[in-house]
């Protein structure tokens, strides 16, 4: 029986990333407030938010000093843009703390409202340096199956998975997909992680020889796959991938929308890594989640194309309303203070060691072939035969059992493709509740068997 609530909601929303058909009749969950790592329905029962929202409310989900902020902001000066060289002082302030804080070389901050924007605004830039440059041919994009980099146009096709592609005549001509770099469910028989890793930087480069390197102008990546499965890659791959971009001056993008901010541990994915991208995206954990905000690194020699361009043109023409929204960037600026003064990262390089040991004990469940992370991300695969790997039916749909599961239990988690299930919480997550998780979880899984 749906609530009037509920009724209301499948007479009138449509839900991104939703079985439209299926909604109908099991209907929305509905939140009404959040406290520290929980999230409570509107019947007040309390949920761990085992996603941390969608992988962004880092600081969980009562920080008042973060409400303070957009509310001092508000009042002061709702709303100024950043065309025609206008500017404010939160934008200005951000992009300093920001500068000191990217792990790449960065003359410049580029902001926007979403990690979708900061990608998409990635293509753009590859492709306007490329044409200043003198190098028009210059500008296939290279993303990697199962990769997550977003639903606009280009970033959907950037993206490596199905829904993203099948009817929405995407990927567009021009976007590529090279392997994706799990090593459980990928590699072959008897490979190690090294000989995997390389054999998927030879794989890039027999498309970028194939293509044409004089073709090829990105390759896009996340350090630690998200959407696509909550994936670590292993040992060596981002050396050999780096290697291989070096050799023929393809441009390093990483996305870096849900590692970003210190769920690895470090402040960037990049670091954990030994990434050395050209530029990076960010999102999410920039506000907490609390308002929307993204941006984009702009390295030096980037950004000399892009003063040449607008000399040439009398413009740099891109951007949006809310590019630098004011409310956005004091908001940002407040959680960057917390992230320090609190030492969230160290805390999370601190607590990861627990996490991932509750995590590795899920892979003795007898359904799951995989439990392995990073930092406070995880990924755990259903199977249906742990020894041969074999899964189940997708129509099953067991991993989406799982997760009502534990709902049921007082979890949210979230199932992605491939029977895989992400556990990725607010930063703040104390042991307690670390352990309360899992246990959930462990039930979940038990009453899924
Ligand atoms: N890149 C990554 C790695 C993501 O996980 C996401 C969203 O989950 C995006 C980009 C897109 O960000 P948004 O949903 O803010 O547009």
């Amino acid at each position: 029986m749906l609530s009037n609530l509920a009724v209301r909601d499948v007479e009138t929303l449509i839900h991104p990333y939703t079985n439209l058909d299926a909604h109908r009749s099991a209907g929305p969950l509905v939140l009404e407030r959040g406290d520290g790592v929980h999230v409570y329905d509107t019947e007040g029962r309390p949920y761990i938010e085992g996603m941390a929202g969608l992988w962004c409310t880092a600081l969980g989900y009562s920080n008042g000093e973060l409400v303070e902020a957009a509310r001092e902001q508000m009042a002061k000066l709702p709303f100024t843009h950043l065309f025609s060289g206008r500017s404010h002082d939160p934008a200005i302030e951000l992009a300093e703390v920001l500068k000191e804080l990217m792990p790449v070389p960065t003359s410049k901050i580029f902001f926007t409202s979403s990690g979708s924007e900061a990608n998409d605004t990635q293509v753009k830039l590859a492709w306007y340096l490329n044409n200043a440059l003198g190098r028009p041919k210059k500008k296939k994009i290279i993303g990697r199956q199962r990769g997550y980099h977003g639903v606009t146009i280009a970033t959907a096709s950037m993206t490596g998975l199905p829904a993203n592609h099948t009817d929405w005549d995407l990927p567009l001509p021009g976007f590529l997909h090279v392997g994706c770099p799990h090593f459980y469910r990928f590699a072959e028989p008897g490979e190690t992680e090294a000989a995997f890793s390389q054999r998927l930087a030879d794989e890039l480069e027999a498309t970028i020889l194939r293509e044409g390197p004089e073709t090829v102008a990105a390759f896009i990546a996340e350090p630690v796959m998200g959407a696509g499965g909550a994936i670590v890659p292993p040992e060596g791959y981002f050396a050999a991938i780096q290697a291989v971009l070096a050799r023929y001056e393809v441009r390093f993008i990483a996305d870096e929308v849900i590692c970003g901010f210190g769920r690895l541990g470090t402040w960037f994915g990049s670091e954990a890594l030994g990434m050395r991208p050209d530029t990076l995206s960010f999102a999410k954990a920039l506000t907490s989640g609390y308002v929307p905000l993204g941006g984009v690194s702009v390295d030096e020699p980037l950004y000399e194309a892009m003063r040449a361009q607008s000399l040439k043109i009398g413009t740099f023409g891109h951007g949006t309303t809310y590019s630098g929204h004011p409310v956005a960037c004091a908001v940002a600026l407040k959680t960057i203070e917390i992230y320090k003064r609190e030492r969230i990262v160290e805390g999370v390089a601190a607590k990861a060691p627990h996490f991932q040991a509750r995590l590795s004990r899920l892979a003795e469940h007898p359904i799951v072939g995989e439990a392995c992370g990073l930092g406070l991300i995880g990924g755990l695969e259903i199977v249906a035969d742990k020894a041969s790997r074999r899964q189940y039916e997708p129509k099953a749909g067991v991993a989406a059992r799982c997760v009502a599961f534990a709902q049921a239990e007082g979890l949210i988690v979230r199932f992605l493709m491939g029977d895989r299930i992400a556990v990725c919480p607010p930063l703040i997550i104390t042991a307690d509740e670390i352990d309360a998780l899992f246990d959930r979880l462990t039930r979940a899984l038990d009453r899924t068997a």
